[in-house]
């Protein structure tokens, strides 16, 4: 339906005309941006008039990290955020039990490494329930602990042989601790949830086999549904899904064309360690059939290392107190001649690497890339980077590589405790964690996300944090404007997924893609943007979400 949004504070992105007070939107796209005089002079008569009431009216945000499938199965588990405590824990999971009793697997989401006061094991989770599977995710969904029925039903009670990096962890009496770091350790136990052919876009990057019929389809997109409609609630109109395969974009274009897509989504392959360099075969492939505005593949993702709470991040120094540093998933020449094939086949690259050794091997790898390839416009990209060598900041900008970070993250500026810091980051190596202003400055195009279901959604929440984080011990400021912020929500991150000529901007041309802030951003203290609320989602032209206190 067209459409004109008037009496609005309009921050465009779009540099040549910043500011507006009015939009009008047919067929989909923006029509014109401007005064209403403008835009009304445009707008057809029967365009239906939305009255912003001085509210602020954004392009529809990007997120250039998450996890859809994922989240949105998980919408419907345990949520342990904020739990602490063994009587609180058992507490949540029987009650869970209790309006559960069908379910395989008690899965648990959002368990913090501290949740007890000691490392936990799975006595403590038999302790809570030992006749039935359970289990508990933490929220960066790196690490499971699991109890002894779950363990003992997924055949890893007594071990199993895993790649470098996974690690089922052993006790001194030969049995399994409970604790399974990283995927391939944890995946058996996912697996007896039954939703394990909806894991593989993150697990192996394979497609599930025997291809799921029309019914387990259904039931895929209702989940998909689900995390769907929690993003249009936070104003997503795009994302950048992180993990994938092509049943993953299959489910999508078959929600785009049952008309219950809203928000565009771009995905990768997955390339794992272990592949041959054909595979990446399915890559072009993936990127040939999908090519929509709504459904698009074209990058393929990796990881170099895993998260700095196990300690699987991969460290130019070990950890305070210990001998480890990570490892890398990846051998770095190998590492060099994957990402030279990918560019050559076109195709944009995303790296997972957290630690500063993986920051530097990924960097190497695009680099190498460039100079065997030359330069294009590739925008290859790096997610994460939560510790970097200052001999490396200049060299994202100067290749052209994105900083996709993602402002939830950093310890103490939202829901991470703060107690990471000290455990896993030398206090000297404080000042290099978490940059963003720094990276910025330095030339790194920026891209903002929270990795959901890893944290909460919520893009004013991110904003917030973007805003509010204070400096770290010996640290510099690394907080980013409101502008800049808002810009790496919006048009910056439309940029580092290739979406650029088609959101990200309120631009007659692009996308009717755009929200409204239940408030005016500018004048809202920075402290208490992350508690406004949005008022209207709109993606190509149809509202997406409307809040309960806006009538439109
Ligand atoms: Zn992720």
């Amino acid at each position: 339906m067209d459409m004109m949004i008037v009496n609005a504070r309009v921050l465009t992105m779009d540099p040549a005309k910043p500011r507006a007070e009015a939009v009008a939107l047919a067929g989909g796209k923006v029509l014109a941006v401007g005064s209403r005089a403008e835009v009304e002079a445009l707008a057809g008569p029967a365009a239906r008039v939305i009255d912003a009431g001085g509210r602020t009216v954004l392009p529809g945000f990007v997120e250039s990290h998450l996890h859809l499938v994922l989240g949105g199965s998980e919408l419907v588990q345990l949520q342990l955020g904020g739990v602490h405590g063994f009587d609180a824990l058992k507490a949540a999971f029987l009650d869970y039990a209790a309006r559960n009793g069908h379910r395989p697997l008690l899965m648990a989401q959002g368990a913090a490494y501290e949740i007890l006061d000691q490392p936990v094991t799975r006595h403590d989770l038999d302790r809570i329930i030992a006749d039935r599977p359970i289990a508990m995710m933490s929220p960066d969904h790196h690490t499971v602990w699991a109890n002894t029925a779950a363990l003992t039903a997924a055949g890893i009670l007594h071990g199993a042989a895993m790649p470098p990096g996974h690690v089922v962890v052993m006790g001194e009496d030969g049995t399994a601790t409970g604790e399974l770091r990283e995927f391939e350790a944890f995946g058996p136990i996912l697996a007896l949830g039954g939703e394990a052919h909806l894991q593989l876009g993150i697990a192996t990057g394979g497609e599930p086999t025997p291809w799921p019929d029309d019914a387990m389809r259904a039931a895929d997109k209702d989940k998909v549904a689900a995390g769907l409609a929690h993003c249009a609630a936070h104003g997503i109109t795009s994302m950048v899904n992180m993990d994938g395969n092509r049943y993953t974009c299959v489910l999508l274009k078959e929600m785009a064309d049952e008309g219950r897509l809203t928000a565009r989504v771009v995905v990768p392959f997955h390339m794992k360690p272990h592949m041959e360099m054909l595979e990446l075969e399915r890559a072009s492939a993936m990127a040939a059939e999908f090519t929509g505005d709504w459904v698009r593949s074209g990058f393929v993702k990796m990881f170099m290392d895993g998260v700095v709470d196990s300690r699987t991040a991969y460290m130019l120094n070990a950890y305070p107190g210990t001998m480890e540093r990570g490892e890398a998933l990846f051998e770095l020449e190998r590492f060099k001649d994957i990402c030279t094939e990918i560019d050559k086949r076109g195709l944009q690259i995303a790296v997972h690497a957290i630690g500063d050794a993986a920051v530097r091997q990924t960097i190497d790898g695009y680099e190498a890339a460039q100079q065997r390839n030359g330069k294009r416009d590739s925008r290859h990209r790096i997610e994460h980077i939560e510790l970097i060598d200052r001999a490396d900041v200049p060299r994202l900008g100067a290749l052209g590589i994105t900083a996709s970070v993602q402002p939830p993250h950093p310890p103490g500026a939202m829901d991470f405790p703060m107690s990471t810091m000290d455990s896993v980051f030398h206090r000297a190596r404080w000042r290099d964690a978490y940059l963003w202003k720094t990276l910025r400055d330095h030339g790194a195009p920026l891209a903002f996300a929270s990795d959901w279901p890893v944290t909460d959604v919520s893009v004013m929440r991110g904003i917030q944090a973007a805003m509010t984080r204070k400096p770290y011990d010996g640290a510099g400021d690394e907080r980013v404007s409101l502008m800049d912020t808002l810009y790496a929500y919006t048009a910056g991150g439309a940029w580092a997924g290739h979406l650029d000529g088609l959101t990200g901007r309120l631009k007659p041309g692009l996308a009717a893609d755009l929200v409204i802030i239940d408030g005016d951003i500018e004048q809202i203290p920075a402290d208490q943007i992350g508690a406004t609320e949005i008022a209207l989602t709109v993606a190509g032209g149809r509202i997406t979400y409307q809040g309960a206190g806006f009538a439109a």
